[in-house]
């Protein structure tokens, strides 16, 4: 097989693959080169009044489906994964613009998270709770939640579903998917990999198009318990708001503002390794990239000259090239962002110590930027900067890099280099942040809970919590016992 198998220029509603009504179609192109790789349906309202229809119907018969056949399913979702990462890889990477490495990476970790949640879902337990009187027994039970509206970014098309799908399926949930428009075929491919695995009908719906109209339809549809949503924290609340007149659950992973606190007694090799990946993995387009870069005085000048050397020496390209470690940006807006940053810092007296502009490659290539001498002032000390845009501030004591740390709306992932234990601990109680990486720059995993506090977000991917999400809870009280 090649990628293009998996490249489905349709929509998956109710079992069938289909276009939209009237016909109309969106391009889609390769961020490496601008080129036009495929169209996909420009669905609407009543595509997704279709899809959520036909997940309402499969609802009752999937999650009355024994837990042993629901889990076997997975299994093979996974097999299927992994027997066709090479392909779903390069399609991630045609679409996207990330390195294929990062696109192997990506549809591996998405494997994990379908296993995770196979071995989880067996261990959905209720409890038996101590009665206060005699004569009565209270039980508390787990249920599948319902019909589930997905929306996802363009920056991790594939895994940002993996986590939504395969909690969902694994309790007996249908689903209804939005993948983003610049990147839909990754989404896309999770329709064509539970077909071919043999979902039943209308449990995988996947819808393409108008972001307003299909997240509209689901919000208002009464049918739809919950929405999961990864994306902007603009969108989130909009989503959050939305769900108020159905009083649906709501999972919502969004903006993070990462800071990333180096301290002299850090391992500056590590400090820098994990510097290096924190940042400019996927263009520095993820959303626990490290935004801020906090450096102690003591370590400041050796710490950025090690980065400049190791950010130098970063390999800049199209993602399917050998070696190719930051592909391209997502598009334009995402380049002339980054350059606004970059402009606001400078006039701030803010100093490049490499890059710094559009990459020779042209298109929306961007060089690994360093920039020191950043201050709180500046715009990305209180944005999410999205790219390859490395700000290096300097401080001088434990107190003030947390006080700078926690100044921000977002509270997603943040990350501390130390050597000492007891201001490890001290940094886990006091730095406000959904997660903690303590000298490291790479966190993500399927057995951990991933998620953001204050406006980074509600609810958690991974973990046991993940499936929590996706359950509700019945409290049984039987009398006269
Ligand atoms: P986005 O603009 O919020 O888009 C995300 C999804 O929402 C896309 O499918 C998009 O559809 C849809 N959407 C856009 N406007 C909408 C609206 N008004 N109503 C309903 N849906 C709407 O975010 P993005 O630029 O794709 O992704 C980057 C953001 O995601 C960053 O802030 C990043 O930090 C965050 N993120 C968070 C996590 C996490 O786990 N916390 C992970 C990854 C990314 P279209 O594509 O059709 O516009």
């Amino acid at each position: 097989m090649a990628f293009q198998d998996w490249m489905k220029e349709a929509n998956l509603i109710g079992g069938a693959w289909v276009g939209a009504d009237g016909g109309a179609t969106i391009d889609v192109t390769n961020p490496a080169d601008g080129s036009v790789i495929g169209t996909i349906p420009k669905g609407g309202t009543a595509e997704t009044d279709r899809a959520i229809a036909a997940a309402t119907e499969a609802f009752p018969g999937f999650r009355d489906m024994s837990l042993m056949e629901r889990c076997n399913l997975l299994w093979k979702l996974h097999d299927a994964l992994m027997d066709n990462q090479k392909d779903l890889a390069e399609l991630l990477t045609v679409e996207m613009g990330k390195p294929m490495a990062e696109s192997m990476g990506e549809i591996a970790i998405g494997a994990q998270y379908v296993r995770w949640f196979a071995e989880e879902a067996r261990r959905a337990k209720g409890e038996i709770v101590p009665a206060g009187v005699n004569g009565r027994r209270i039980l508390v039970t787990k249920h599948a939640i319902g019909v589930v509206g997905m929306i996802t970014p363009w920056n991790f098309p594939s895994s940002m579903l993996a986590r939504k799908v395969a909690p969902a399926l694994a309790v007996g949930c249908t689903v209804v998917a939005k993948p983003a428009t610049a990147t839909p075929y990754s989404g896309l491919a999770w329709g064509a990999l539970c077909e071919e695995v043999g979902y039943p009908k209308g449990v995988m719906n996947v819808v393409t198009g108008s972001a307003r109209e299909i997240s509209k339809a689901m919000m208002e549809s009464a049918a739809v318990r919950k929405i999961t949503f990864t994306g902007s924290t603009e969108v989130g609340k909009e989503l959050i708001r939305g769900s108020a007149d159905t009083v649906k659950k709501v999972s919502m992973e969004l903006g993070g503002n990462a800071p990333f606190v180096v301290f002299d007694d850090a391992d500056l090799e590590k400090a820098v390794e994990g510097a290096m990946v924190s940042k400019f993995r996927n263009a520095g387009q993820t959303c626990v990239c490290a935004n801020r870069i906090y450096v102690q005085s003591g370590i400041h000048d050796a710490f950025v000259a090690r980065l400049k050397e190791k950010t130098e020496a970063l390999k800049v390209g199209d993602g399917r090239e050998d070696g190719v470690e930051q592909g391209p940006m997502i598009d334009m807006d995402a380049v002339e962002k980054v350059e606004e940053f970059v402009a606001d810092a400078k006039e701030k007296g803010g100093e490049i110590v490499t890059g710094g502009g559009r990459h020779g490659n042209g298109g929306t290539f961007f060089e690994p930027t360093i920039m020191t001498g950043a201050t709180q002032a500046m715009k990305f000390a209180t944005e999410e900067i999205f790219g390859p845009l490395a700000p290096v501030f300097k401080f001088e004591t434990e107190e003030e890099a947390i006080a700078m740390a926690n100044d921000t709306v977002y509270g997603l992932a943040c990350y501390a280099y130390t050597s000492d234990l007891a201001r490890a601990f001290r940094l886990n109680e006091g730095l406000a942040y959904g997660m903690i990486g303590i000298n490291s720059g790479l966190i993500t995993t399927v057995e951990a809970p991933f998620g953001g506090v204050k406006e980074s977000g509600l609810g958690k991917e991974g973990g046991s919590q993940g499936l929590e999400d996706y359950l509700e809870t019945k409290y049984v009280c039987i009398d006269g016992i």
